[in-house]
């Protein structure tokens, strides 16, 4: 049966066009058929020729091209979990602190948050799940089954880590290099995660073959960063999403310690070496690439590649400042990520826009800082463009899959707001999840008046809570010792890492923002 609505506003922004300017329609409305937008224009011109179509939204909302999320990991935050923020080499190590969670309901929290947020699609990007590929597989089903109960749209991969998962050196030799009574506990953790090259390779064939034809769902390929990349991993991911014409998004010098990292492995900088391997192009994404240097920026912005900027992350794991405006100023592409969890530690879109906007404003006078417009764009098409959807996301215009965020004007604009104020300045600027009132993916309204449509949201949060109430199992236990114990090894490891000679110092690096 199709399925038509008109969903209505008092003003839609309906795309980005450059830094300063954008589109926008007052009183407009949207005529979408089976999720697709089919029409775009006034209310009364829609309303008038089609008169018998339902009508959402009251004409008190503000509409928006649903927003992309262009890096996510996990539902509990690493917080949550236990994990407190550290620097990144460190962080993973806390990170094994984590305990088994239900994934299906894991997934769902953060949903809520996006959603809650104007988010409607995602850049799922999952790892370090154990077991071999069977189970990994059922893993990634759950995580799939989740966004499909709610409604989202998701681009998901799985991220390939075929070496050095826990500090950037080889398995063997950094359990070898430990006190005896910490490598049997270590060589256990690295047991438990079994996926091998081919395993990792199958899991996204089977993955792909099941999901990716889903109206709502999109697979994915993730060479997870360098250091966790074989040249043999490099090289088939870069085949496979050349033969399938698959996008990829691979964490890329998040931290000064991984641009080391890649002179020690090659010789070059971390983009060049993955240059070799014909993965730079629009396919590719980079997670971070705080410590891109120049002339790599260059190479990024010729080749078209895209950047996911994820600044709360950066400053939480002292990654750095990723240099915004210099990508921008290259005319790179570049979409926004939330990460693990934001600056407050949940995932509100519209506050990780706030971030990008603010944390970029060099002194000066100059036009080189971020734009309410450009931060818009890098949460709507921007990230739409580092997924499987491309430009099927990001705007309003016929074609385009219907989509949208209705925030109240009065949440934005009352007791005053100055008329000559520009519309997207004051929803960038002032919209806040509270005043979220409809969210609509696919042309179905899946979240109003704060409430999920398709799942009870605080029945899954009560179910996620008694789920965590039991203890920790033998293995969580010895995993959450082993942490504590690993940290002052691996911080020795990284002691005199950075080699002075290649990196400015750190307290510099803050000047080319
Ligand atoms: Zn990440």
């Amino acid at each position: 049966m199709m399925s038509t609505s008109l969903i209505r506003s008092r003003a839609m922004v309906t795309k980005v066009l450059d830094r300063e300017r954008w589109e926008e329609i007052a009183d407009g409305a949207v005529l979408q058929e089976d999720g697709a937008i089919a029409e775009v224009g006034t209310f009364d011109d829609l309303q008038r020729r089609f008169p018998t179509v339902p009508v959402v939204g009251g004409g008190q909302e503000i509409i928006l091209p649903g927003m992309v999320n262009g890096h996510h990991h996990v539902g509990l935050t690493p917080v949550q979990l236990g994990s407190p923020d550290m620097p990144l080499e460190l962080w993973f190590v806390t990170r094994m602190v984590m305990r088994r969670v239900n994934l299906y309901l894991d997934t769902l929290y953060s949903a809520f948050e996006m959603i809650a947020s104007g988010v409607t699609t995602v850049q799922h990007i999952h790892g370090w799940a154990p077991g071999n590929q069977q189970q990994v597989e059922a893993q990634c089903d759950e995580v799939l089954r989740a966004y499909d109960d709610i409604g989202m749209r998701v681009s998901y991969c799985f991220a390939v880590r075929d070496q050095n998962r826990l500090v950037y050196q080889d398995d063997a030799e950094f359990v070898a290099s430990l006190p005896p009574e910490l490598r049997g506990p270590t060589q256990r953790w690295y047991d438990r995660l079994q996926l091998k090259l081919p395993d990792y390779m199958a899991l996204f064939e089977s993955l792909f073959a099941r999901h990716n034809a889903k109206r709502r769902t999109r697979i994915q390929l993730a060479p997870a960063n360098l250091h966790w990349c074989s040249d043999a991993a490099l090289q088939k991911l870069a085949e496979t999403s050349q033969a399938l014409n698959v996008p990829m998004h691979m964490h890329l010098v998040e931290t000064a310690y991984q641009k080391s990292y890649a002179y020690r492995r090659g010789g070059v900088s971390a983009l060049e070496y993955i240059d070799r391997f014909g993965m730079l192009g629009p396919r590719m994404t980079l997670g971070h690439g705080v410590w891109l240097s120049e002339s790599d920026i260059d190479r990024v912005a010729a080749t078209g590649t895209c950047i996911c900027h994820n600044c709360s992350s950066n400053f939480r794991l002292r990654s750095g400042i990723a240099p915004l405006n210099c990508f921008t100023a290259k005319g790179v592409e570049v979409a926004l990520g939330i990460d693990e969890a934001g600056i407050n530690d949940d995932r509100d879109m519209l506050q990780e826009m706030r971030m990008a906007l603010r944390a970029h404003r060099v002194p000066g006078m100059d036009d080189n800082v971020p734009t309410v417009a450009q931060v818009f764009n890098m949460a709507t098409r921007g990230g739409a463009r580092t997924t499987p959807f491309g430009d099927t996301l990001g705007a309003i215009e016929p074609g385009a899959a219907a989509d949208l965020v209705l925030l109240d004007w009065k949440q934005i604009s009352f007791p005053y707001l100055d008329p000559e104020t520009k519309l997207l300045d004051a929803v960038v600027q002032r919209g806040k999840a509270q005043g979220v009132r409809t969210v609509v993916c696919d042309g179905e309204v899946i979240y109003h008046q704060a409430r999920f449509t398709r799942v009870d949201r605080d029945a899954a949060l009560i179910e996620l809570h008694n789920e965590l109430q039991n203890a920790l199992a033998d293995d969580e236990v010895e995993r959450r010792k082993l942490a504590h114990a690993l940290l002052p090894h691996v911080k020795a490891f990284y002691r005199d890492y950075i080699d002075p000679a290649r990196h400015e110092p750190f307290y510099r690096q803050s000047s080319r923002v």
